[in-house]
């Protein structure tokens, strides 16, 4: 899945100068209910105030099914 809207815009200061960050290693999010290695998760970062504006994990379809 790639997105199609990532913020273009911090909500908190306003500055239009955005970063993208990535989570990588032992942080990764895993599903709860599954034997998965998980996901890297990929955040939209202010690089003005450091405000993170969005995350997202990499590989969302690993997560269905892990709510009942
Ligand atoms: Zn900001």
């Amino acid at each position: 899945m790639r997105h199609v809207s990532r913020a273009t815009e911090c909500p908190k200061c306003r500055s239009k100068e955005l970063g993208l960050g990535k989570h990588s290693g032992y942080a990764v999010m895993s599903p709860v209910n599954k034997m998965s290695l998980g996901s890297n998760i990929e955040y939209v970062i202010c690089t003005n105030c450091g405000y993170i504006i969005e995350s997202y994990v990499q590989k969302p379809e690993k997560f269905k099914g892990t709510i009942f």
